[in-house]
């Protein structure tokens, strides 16, 4: 069978361990197109650059989503991205994902609101990481808001239940209280299964810099497939198991800056030191 044959009988396999043993065995980076670039001696992909938004960069959001809209950038989602690893979409040419954090359930601030309106506007799809700490029964309309978001494509991701710094949550209990249970109740308030723990301060560090593997054990148990931190995370290899890790970018002082942090995302050139 030719390589090309192999391929295309790869892609209407959609076992992802038999995609991913052809895709390894054929070797070839040409026949992979821009999705999934050979990096070392694996197929690793490179992962496409992530956006951390907070309510304090609304200004900004306007700035970046022109810049983003200049520079033919195409939104997607985790869920996208999942589909991508298991070979059963590509990514675009210039793939963004823009991920808003920190919006809680007891109380929606409406700057949060103002910037999802913002990116729908400019014909992105986004991702929020919610705090789950008031249940569906106890707010029932915030819970309806994050409904109406999942079903316009909206992604609706954990940041825990309580947002505490998960490296210092002291038993294994607890961060299923933070994760489980904050991805299960996503389940019953919106009908979406999460597919992120977006990991709050970003903080997954134990002391001496080693990941808190529980934090990606626990994820695992809620069926979650990504651990999303900031530094890092440049690239996946799509045979390891999930969950997997994802850095990001923060916000700039300006679009100019975190411009040159998204074209910079997967490479190892440091960042200028002046902003000219
Ligand atoms: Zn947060």
């Amino acid at each position: 069978m030719s390589n090309n044959r192999l391929f295309e009988a790869a892609m209407h396999d959609r076992s992802r361990r038999d995609f991913l043993k052809t895709l390894l065995a054929l070797g070839s980076a040409a026949l992979l197109g821009p999705a999934l670039q050979i990096h070392a001696a694996n197929a690793v992909l490179s992962v496409p650059p992530t956006i951390m938004l907070h309510s304090k960069d609304r200004w900004k959001l306007i700035n970046i989503l022109a810049w983003l809209k200049h520079n033919n950038y195409t939104s997607l989602t985790y869920r996208d991205l999942i589909n991508v690893i298991q070979g059963n979409a590509t990514l675009p040419d210039n793939p963004i994902i823009l991920t808003i954090d920190d919006i809680g359930t007891s109380y929606i601030l409406p700057y949060y609101m103002a910037m999802i309106e913002y990116v729908d506007k400019a014909g992105y799809q986004g991702v929020v990481g919610v705090v789950t700490h008031a249940t569906p029964t106890e707010n029932p309309a915030n819970w309806a808001t994050l409904r109406a978001m999942a079903d316009r494509g909206w992604q609706i991701d954990t940041h825990t239940t309580h947002h505490h710094l998960l490296p210092q949550v002291k038993t294994v209990d607890e961060l299923r209280t933070e994760i489980v249970d904050s991805a299960k109740m996503i389940v019953d308030g919106t009908g979406q299964q999460p597919i992120s723990l977006i990991v709050p301060y970003a903080n997954l560090y134990l002391r001496g810099g080693k990941y808190d593997q529980r934090i990606f054990d626990v994820s695992a148990e809620a069926n979650l497939q990504f651990v999303v931190g900031m530094k890092d995370g440049r690239y996946l290899n799509p045979v390891d198991h999930a969950p997997y890790y994802l850095g990001r970018v923060g916000v700039g002082v300006d679009s100019k800056q975190t411009g040159w942090w998204i074209t910079h995302f997967n490479s190892d050139e440091p960042a200028p030191t002046d902003n000219s």
